[in-house]
């Protein structure tokens, strides 16, 4: 039962395992690097095997930190099954297909300032193209269903909910070296939209992500209480209230919260644009498999309502109706990509609001320190947007409640469950983790980090503290979108 990393640790972006399990090679999620040019480089990174030698990859959920390397896979050669569950392939349609227009359209730009300069042929190829979107999704094969066993030659493979987004699971792989769990991300107990996941099995290993190991959320009620108050004084401004949101689970969540509150008579109503199409398409899936949802919103469903539907939502298709946004009068609320304002709809309304004393921004994702989000959160006066200086006057709001990863409390309950596994600590920074290490010593359980490089039985200790050699704990990793 041998494991090598391909991402995610030590960071909490890029998840893939490469698994040798009764003989077999298979791969555990493969997503993108994002963050950072050093972390978005490994993307491009060799293989340490041949596509041919793959038996099938298994996938977690469709976020794009443990997707968005597929298509770069099938590209290379890859042409095997691809497992997850039905809601996954669906979103991993939109959120793959939106990945390749943007690489390509990025392409294209870079190619034509690289022109003025005759170095075109210095620009990077986008990593794939939405023909390669297209293959990899006629591999994917959405057999994996809660509680069901799908057999993968010597392996046998259990997806089960991990609550975290709509279809997340985490994997429970038996083989004749005995009982791997990975748990992909796994959901805050109160994570909105979402049912909890369940409790795991018993088991030989586990693989579980660490995102907010050292840390615990603030009840959901106390969040909403703090997101009406803001979003009353907001309104009171008569501005626009910008939401960054990325546009899977953040922005169905804020649709539901924000027709709750207004029904309620809690939030005046106000006009409110959801002003990204991916984040429309994606609801589409939340209508389709509304029976994985909360009780709140299968309720609602089956009575024919419509959840992320506030009174006054209008949905905004195209880019030059987006533009026209930026004349209209009045208090109203906008959500739009993406949640870091690293790029998407969000930074030209961040171009034209963000000077006025009454406009609002509410923050309600996770912002890296080196994003244009995390600069505005940490108090800039003055940042560049689209090439522009551009004054922060409007109210910064920060409610960090609405978190869709377990904190400490989730996970020790999650692990307490596994009995004796060896515990391998992956998606997650450095120092989170060596935080986390002594509280699991502390309960009796084994545990390491798994190692950026190399390959590891997962069912021996290996480092003595948890601690693999050279990786020394203490530096802040740099970390990318921890949705
Ligand atoms: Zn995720």
């Amino acid at each position: 039962m041998n494991l090598q990393s391909l991402g995610a640790a030590g960071t909490v972006t890029g998840s893939c395992h490469l698994l040798t399990l009764g003989g077999q090679l298979v791969m555990v999620d493969y997503g993108l690097f994002q963050g950072d040019e050093a972390l978005e480089g490994r993307n491009r990174e060799a293989f340490p095997f041949g596509p041919g030698d793959l038996s099938a990859v298994l996938l977690t959920h469709a976020h794009l930190d443990h997707v968005g390397r597929l298509p770069l896979l099938v590209r290379r050669g890859f042409s095997g099954p691809i497992y997850c569950t039905p809601p996954t392939l669906k979103l991993a349609e939109t959120i793959l297909l939106d990945s390749a227009r943007l690489q390509v359209e990025a392409y294209k730009q870079d190619v034509r300032k690289a022109r003025r300069m005759n170095r075109e042929g210095e620009v990077p190829q986008p990593l794939y193209d939405e023909d390669d979107v297209h293959r990899t999704l006629a591999l994917m094969r959405p057999a994996l269903e809660f509680g069901q066993t799908l057999t993968v030659g010597r392996i046998k493979v259990r997806a089960e909910r991990a609550g975290h987004i709509l279809g997340s699971a985490y994997l429970i792989l038996d083989s004749p070296e005995g009982r791997l769990i990975c748990s992909g991300d796994l959901g805050n107990r109160e994570s909105g939209l979402q049912r909890d996941f369940t409790l795991p099995p018993e088991a030989d290993a586990v693989i579980v992500e660490t995102t907010y190991a050292n840390r615990t959320h603030r009840p959901l009620e106390q969040t909403l209480a703090e997101f009406k108050t803001v979003l009353n004084s907001s309104v009171r401004l008569g501005g626009k209230i910008l939401i960054p949101s990325f546009a899977i689970e953040r922005a169905q969540a804020m649709l539901f919260y924000l027709k709750t509150l207004m029904d309620a008579g809690e939030v005046p109503r106000v006009p409110i644009f959801l002003d990204s199409p991916m984040a429309a398409r994606a609801t589409h899936e939340y209508f389709e498999f509304g029976n994985e949802l909360i009780g709140p919103v299968r309720e609602a469903l089956s009575s024919g309502g419509d959840p992320f539907k506030p009174s006054g939502l209008h949905v905004v298709t195209s880019s030059s109706e987006s533009q026209r946004l930026n004349r209209y009068d009045g208090a109203a609320i906008i959500i739009a990509g993406n949640g870091m304002l690293s790029g998407g709809r969000i930074q030209h309304h961040l171009k034209h609001q963000l000077w006025k004393p009454s406009t609002s921004l509410v923050i309600v994702s996770y912002q890296s320190p080196s994003s244009l989000g995390g600069q505005i959160v940490a108090g800039a006066g003055q940042v560049q947007v689209l090439g522009e200086d551009v004054a922060v006057r409007a109210q910064v709001h920060t409610i960090g409640g609405f978190s869709a990863h377990a904190d400490q409390d989730d996970l020790l309950s999650w692990l307490d469950s596994t009995g004796r596994a060896h515990i391998w600590l992956t998606h997650g920074e450095v120092s989170v983790m060596d935080e986390f290490l002594p509280v699991l010593e502390g309960r009796g359980r084994t545990a390491d980090r798994v190692p950026s490089r190399g390959s590891v039985d997962l069912t021996q200790t290996h480092f003595p503290g948890g601690r693999p050699p050279g990786e020394r704990g203490g530096a802040r990793a740099v970390v990318g979108q921890a949705e």
